[in-house]
């Protein structure tokens, strides 16, 4: 069976392997995972990928899983970015139920935590400055060395902690370190730092505190306290597992989670990265998180990919423990299978030429009607009007064409899709020369656009009735980074911006049925690609995004690999 359509019970990966043994083995009752973003900006695609392992885990154990927020530093968090990660993890397809939770829910319980530490010798106040700090952490080949203020006795560590608490100390001035091995060959185990005081407005505790924790000294206590069993995070905080168990090991934690890492996504032509997508949106590169060229869930919500092809996406790319890059044109293709399946056919004119059809009674006008999807019978036929005047696109008429040109040119007969055959009698210029009408003529016997008497046309145009269409902006999108591997090379990654990422259409004709398309839907212009409205819309002037073109760049690769490979 194809990758992209197994299903997700099928699935089987290091994480669903390791799950399953703990359940079949007894080790625990149920899986509770959870998916725990930092609110400091929106969700990615690779962020998609976490939120598929670790609620389709949940749901494929009969587990649970908790959407909770890493809320720990308030100067880069804020309420905008909680709100849109709730509503992408909910288009997404997913249910946290009532396990919605934040970091900052366990304040208190970790600052007690703090003080079991400190009051076991486990944790001293530290008065160095950060950049000492970073001195004496040493190097990967350098043992850190002891700062000064180590041996203070708790007495004095419970004091300073709880002034830090209470306020008295300025930003920097000291931190809260875990007392473990300044020599350790793990960096992280260098006594690091637990608590510092930030002096900032938290989006949800608002002044109650002025010291937060650290990732580390929140992020495995948090799974203690919810219960949940598998910890599943990427590579990058593998070297922090030691620190996760210690803090585990040492505190009186009500559970006993454990962390897995599984490689993160990277994708060609973007960056899956926060840091760098917060200063598209700061820099104005993009018109704002959710710009349809972004690599955001909301990005490509409005460019109009369907949440089930993201979800496909993510079940073909499976989990591994193992960095790599995967094709951007793979995810297109999964979008695209599903677009197939179910998008409307539409009529659109892009790039407009004019068509008058002689014979055709003027003033007169009638619906034909035309299939809505040929892949999906059940998906019926609409009307579309048809009239005297048409809009064709322009590339579909050559005046003189080449041997391989089989659509419209002086003499030459084609179809009108669902509609009538045509002939070019006559090129209408202007004084330039430019083309601006073609003079034609129909075959009244062909209506719906079946041959009368056996002949055939080489080509089946689509169209829009001039009387009737609807005015509409499209906005043909391309990769946001013209190379795949953005900043490679030690270029600048601002400097591989795809110049050409966004190319606005003003001029373009759609059929009347369009201007009721609801925000969210996806459509196929016939010929021409698949294309959404985009919330830029307004009531007498429609905005369309183009989602995709038509040609599986992906199901091509994949050929061509499979033909390397023969
Ligand atoms: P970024 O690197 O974009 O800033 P992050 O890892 O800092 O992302 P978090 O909010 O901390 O963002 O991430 C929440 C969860 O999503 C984490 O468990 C993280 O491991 C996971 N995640 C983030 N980026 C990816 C990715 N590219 N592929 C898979 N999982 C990811
Ligand atoms: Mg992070």
């Amino acid at each position: 069976m194809d990758n992209d359509t197994a299903s997700s019970s099928e699935r089987s990966d290091f994480v669903r392997d390791i799950v399953a043994a703990d359940l079949r083995e007894g080790r625990i009752d149920s899986v509770v995972t959870r998916f725990p973003p930092e609110p400091n900006g929106y969700l990615h695609i690779g962020h998609a990928k976490s939120i598929c392992l670790n609620f389709g885990v949940a749901n494929e154990f009969g587990g649970r899983c908790h959407l909770r927020f890493d809320d720990t530093n308030p100067v880069k968090e804020e309420q905008e970015y909680i709100d849109s990660i709730e509503a992408d993890v909910r288009w997404l397809g997913f249910d946290w139920g009532e396990h919605l939770y934040f970091a900052s829910d366990y304040f208190e319980q970790l600052y007690e935590w703090a003080l079991h530490l400190i009051r076991e010798g486990k944790a001293y106040v530290d008065d160095l400055a950060a950049d000492e700090i970073r001195e004496y952490r040493g190097t990967l080949t350098e043992p850190g060395r002891e700062s000064p203020w180590r041996e203070r006795s708790a007495e004095e560590n419970l004091d300073l902690f709880e002034r830090m608490r209470a306020g008295e100390f300025e930003n920097g001035s000291r931190v809260l370190r875990a007392k473990i091995d300044m020599a350790s060959g793990n960096i992280n185990f260098r006594d690091p730092v637990v608590y510092r005081i930030l002096h900032s407005t938290h989006p949800r505790t608002g002044d109650a505190w002025c010291i937060y924790p650290s990732y580390d000294f929140a992020h495995g206590q948090s799974d203690a306290i919810e219960g949940v069993t598998h910890s599943v995070c990427t590579l990058e905080f593998q070297d922090h597992r030691p620190l996760y168990e210690w803090f585990i090991a040492n505190l009186p934690v009500p559970s006993q989670p454990h962390q897995y890492e599984f490689a993160r996504l990277n994708l060609t032509h973007t960056v899956l990265s926060k840091r760098v997508l917060l200063r598209l949106v700061k820099e104005a590169y993009v018109r704002g998180w959710d710009d349809p060229r972004m690599p955001t869930l909301s990005g490509i919500r409005r460019r109009g990919f369907p949440a089930e092809g993201m979800r496909d996406f993510a079940g073909m790319i499976g989990v591994a423990r193992a960095d790599s890059v995967v094709e951007v044109e793979m995810l297109e293709h999964a979008v695209r299978s599903v677009l197939n399946r179910t998008a409307l056919r539409r009529f659109a004119v892009l790039d407009p030429l004019k068509v008058v059809i002689d014979n055709y009674p003027e003033g007169s006008s009638e619906d034909m009607e035309v299939t809505n999807n040929p892949e999906d019978p059940s998906a019926g036929t609409r009307q579309v009007p048809f009239s005297r005047e048409l809009w064709i696109e322009r590339d579909d008429f050559m005046e003189t064409p080449p041997k391989k040109f089989f659509r419209l040119s002086p003499g030459r007969e084609v179809r009108l899709r669902s509609a009538y055959f045509i002939t070019c009698n006559e090129v209408v210029k202007d004084e330039e020369g430019n083309i601006v009408e073609l003079r034609c003529t129909y075959d009244p016997e062909s209506r719906g656009g079946s041959s009368p008497d056996g002949r055939k046309v080489k080509a089946t145009l689509h169209w829009v009735s001039a009387a009737h269409a609807v005015p509409a902006e499209v906005r043909l999108y391309d990769h946001l980074f013209a190379s795949p591997f953005p900043g490679s090379g030690g270029r600048d990654m601002f400097d591989d911006l795809n110049p050409d990422s966004e190319t606005i259409l003003g001029n373009c004709w759609v059929e009347p049925s369009l201007a009721r398309l609801p925000i969210g839907e996806t459509i196929q212009f016939e010929r021409l690609g698949y294309f959404c409205v985009d919330p830029d819309s307004t009531s007498d002037a429609l905005v369309f995004n183009r989602t995709l073109t038509l040609k599986d760049a992906w199901a091509k690769l994949q050929a061509q690999g499979r033909q390397n490979t023969a």
